[in-house]
């Protein structure tokens, strides 16, 4: 099961709740077996398997992560190697730009500012053969990567979707669509940090 590690056991997954839509991503995590609990403090960093950075208003995500002082918090999870998922602004948060979590340029509003938002079916490269309906609201797309950066999700020739290591980064919205993939996939990349990090301890 997607949910659990070989040892049966939940991951606790936290989500950056200081702006946007963090409940919807609460519940996909929820239904897909995870315990999901909300992040306003670097007290809630503790103790979690991974971290999402939903979307809304990159500028005001980062200030808030400032005045929060979750920044050193966020570093630690990002350097102990746990994953993060950064979805539409928190893409842009975990750019090379911002936190630099992942070496990728996103490019802000990249679709114009005009077209507010749309849907397209995206394929996602280990999230299934069938297409995923993907939300763009204001989205970005990732401008320039680094060679360590995997693209599984393009979108009109731009990538959209991104990985490097624990990182997964995309420009849409996964928790507004009624298909729970991407975090199910993210979901497997923590249920794989977790037992590496605990062979480790072990040898
Ligand atoms: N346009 C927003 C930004 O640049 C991102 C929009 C979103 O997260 N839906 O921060």
């Amino acid at each position: 099961m997607a949910a659990a590690d070989s040892n049966g056991e939940q991951l606790t997954i936290g989500v950056l709740a200081l702006q946007g839509d963090f409940e919807a991503h609460a519940r996909t995590l929820r239904g897909l077996g995870a315990r999901a609990v909300e992040v306003r403090t670097p007290a809630d960093m503790e103790e979690l398997d991974a971290v999402v950075i939903p979307g809304g208003e990159s500028t005001t995500i980062g200030k808030l992560i400032a005045s929060a002082e979750l920044e050193p918090a966020l570093r630690a999870h990002h350097e102990a190697g746990r994953p993060i998922l950064g979805t539409c602004a928190g893409m842009i948060v975990c750019d090379a730009e911002h936190l630099g979590f992942i070496d990728a340029t996103a490019r802000r509003n990249a679709f114009g500012r005009q077209l507010q938002s749309f849907e397209a079916d995206i394929e996602i490269e280990g999230a299934g053969d069938e297409p995923l309906r993907a939300v763009f609201i204001r989205a970005p797309w990732v401008e320039r990567h680094g060679p360590g950066v995997e693209v599984i999700a393009s979108y009109e020739g731009h990538p959209v979707a991104v990985r490097e290591g624990a990182v997964l980064a995309c420009a849409f919205h996964p928790e507004l669509a009624d298909d729970p993939r991407l975090h199910a996939l993210f979901m497997a990349m923590t249920t794989g940090a977790r037992e590496r990090a605990r062979e480790e301890a072990e040898t």
